[in-house]
């Protein structure tokens, strides 16, 4: 028998009570991870992690959090920064605030929750960082100039860090997911489903636990223990 090592390895999953982040949460449960997450405004009814509210903006409130998990459940093993939004509009329409938002959730978010536990990663020779990227960060999309740019940003950040962080014994990586049902996507109109869902070669948006699987593996000290800055895309072949 094989295991996937995440073995009671504590994981931070910020944005874990709906969606792809709640689909990483269960996953990792299954896998027998300890598992923490981050919420903003309503957990769920998941008794079984260590749910926090905290908002990604925040980088008080993401460095408290960090504190608690590792007082609760001990040294963090792995984090997966998946929280984000859109606010898409066609870019002479765009306001300030949207952009903004964006960048600051998706991107600083990131910088937000990784800071506070990278040196204790460095510090344990031991840890895995998985970023959600997205398709819009590698190919663009319409309506989604602030998404794409900061989703494009994760990229460097987590190519970047790969690098430093090596001889740490840390690893880092990206999951750049295609369309994948959840409310983000539930939001756009039938007609541009539609029209994606034709440019897809499955022929449907995926479901977010296949985005989940592909957490786990970059996660995993066993499966992964050689890839780092690398970006995997689960886009059921929508490629760029
Ligand atoms: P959802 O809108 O379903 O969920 C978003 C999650 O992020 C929620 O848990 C939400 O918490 C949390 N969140 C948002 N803003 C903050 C914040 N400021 N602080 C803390 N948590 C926050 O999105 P998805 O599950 O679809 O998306 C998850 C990730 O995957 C995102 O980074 C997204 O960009 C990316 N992605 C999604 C794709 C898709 O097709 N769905 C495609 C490519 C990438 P709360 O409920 O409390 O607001």
């Amino acid at each position: 028998m094989q295991y996937l090592g995440l073995e009671n390895k504590v994981v931070l999953v910020t944005g874990g009570n709906r969606g792809i982040g709640a689909a990483i949460v269960s996953l990792l449960k299954e896998l027998g991870s300890q598992v923490a997450y981050t919420y903003r405004s309503d957990r769920n009814l998941d008794e079984d992690s260590l749910a926090i509210q905290a908002d990604v903006t925040d980088s008080t409130a993401m460095a408290q959090a960090v504190e608690e998990v590792e007082q609760k459940l001990g040294p963090i093993y792995g984090v997966v920064a998946n929280a984000g939004i859109t606010r898409d509009n066609f870019f002479p329409k765009l306001t300030i605030n949207d952009w903004d938002a964006v960048i600051e959730t998706n991107l600083k978010g990131i910088y937000n929750t990784l800071s506070p536990v990278i040196p204790k990663m460095y510090e344990r020779r031991e840890g895995s960082v998985v970023c959600i990227s997205s398709i819009s960060g590698e190919r663009g999309n319409i309506g989604q100039t602030n998404y794409a740019a900061a989703k494009a940003g994760v990229i460097g950040l987590t190519k970047s860090l790969a690098l430093e962080a090596a001889r740490y014994g840390v690893r880092a990586n990206a999951v750049a997911p295609g369309f994948i049902e959840t409310q983000m996507t539930n939001a756009m109109p039938d007609k541009v489903k539609e029209k994606i869902i034709a440019e897809i070669p499955f022929r449907r948006f995926g479901k977010p636990h296949e985005v989940a699987w592909a957490v786990a593996f970059l996660l995993s000290p066993v499966a992964s223990s050689f890839v780092t800055g690398t970006v995997l895309q689960v886009n059921g072949g929508h490629n760029t």
